[in-house]
């Protein structure tokens, strides 16, 4: 029987421009994307808040993907916004505006069947609400943390104090140079493994994803490449839409050995893959299993060698 997961992060209302076009108000957040990705493997319990003005709809949705709604706290304000723009190759994005709103003033109070999750995921969010998550989840067998530019720049203190807390860490390649002050990515992951996690995981866009382990004295690196589609729509999300693919797959395996482990990396790059190819969640909301499973095995096609025997 699968692990069970529980997720604290944002869940937002975007507003994206990309290539000339702007979508307002589309459903976004950290915590929206890694819980449609992780509870296509996995149960999962969403820990967040919302303003009165979230659509009924986008809870509707998160709801028929059977993420437990439970924790998702409706308080007076308005939802957390963010607007970001890409460049044309979408190789870079600025963020140009963060309103932290609902937010601000949130203080995360988990339902009693939350508390003995297996799994804790904390998402993109103030270092201190992912704080308060991890001391009410007492059970958890494995706790992973993502992080930004944002909470690197300007709440370092508390987000080093989450990391000592923490198994595995997972961020994009910038963030991992921002946070160790190294910029070989190998000597970055060994600067953040001393701040506490001891597996680390850094995300390279359409470069694939690095594992970077130390396990019973053991150190090892995997790598997983993205999969080469002909058109990228829009990259949101990706990253927490690969950390849901591994952390619902490591809780569907309920092992955490170094096979589950590479599989999971690539549960996580398959999902990213259909997340990217539309705007906001409109791929993740159409994708089925039947899919998930062929384009897993066009992975193993894609990345299967022979051992060479000379
Ligand atoms: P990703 O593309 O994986 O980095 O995730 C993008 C999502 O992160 C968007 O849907 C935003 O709503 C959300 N986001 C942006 N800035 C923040 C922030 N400072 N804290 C939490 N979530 C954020």
């Amino acid at each position: 029987m699968a692990l069970g997961v529980v997720v604290v992060g944002s869940v937002a209302l975007d507003t994206l421009e990309l290539r000339g076009h702007v979508h307002p108000d589309v459903l976004g957040g950290s915590a929206s994307f890694f819980s449609v990705a992780a509870s296509l493997f996995a149960p999962v319990r969403l820990v967040a808040v919302v303003g009165e003005d979230f659509p009924e709809p986008h809870r509707a949705y998160l709801a028929e993907r059977g993420v437990d709604l439970a924790g998702l706290e409706r308080a007076p304000g308005r939802t957390f916004r963010w607007r970001g723009r890409y460049s044309d190759d979408l190789q870079s994005r600025t963020s140009l505006d963060t309103q932290l709103n609902v937010f601000a003033d949130f203080r995360p109070q988990l339902p009693a069947a939350y508390r003995d999750a297996e799994l804790l995921f904390l998402g993109n969010i103030h270092p201190a609400l992912q704080l308060e998550v991890l001391d009410q989840v007492r059970s958890a067998r494995l706790v992973a943390l993502d992080t930004m530019n944002f909470w690197i720049g300007g709440e370092l203190a508390a987000l080093k104090k989450v990391l000592r807390r923490v198994d595995t860490v997972i961020l994009n390649d910038e963030e991992a140079r921002q946070l160790s002050g190294e910029h070989n990515l190998p000597r970055a992951a060994r600067a953040i493994h001393a701040l506490g996690p001891r597996t680390i995981i850094v995300k390279r866009g359409d470069a694939g994803a690095l594992l970077f382990y130390w396990h019973d004295g053991k150190q090892g690196v995997f790598a997983a490449p993205a999969y080469p589609l002909e058109e990228v729509v829009d990259p949101t999300g990706a990253g927490d839409t690969f950390a849901g693919g591994f952390i619902g797959s490591l809780a569907r395996s309920a092992a955490f050995d170094a096979g589950a482990i590479r599989r999971a990396m690539f549960h996580g790059s398959v999902l990213a893959s259909f997340c990217v190819e539309g705007i906001a969640h409109d791929r993740l909301r159409t994708v089925t299993m039947t899919e998930i499973e062929a384009r897993y095995a066009a992975f193993c096609d894609l990345t299967h060698f022979e051992t060479l025997r000379l």
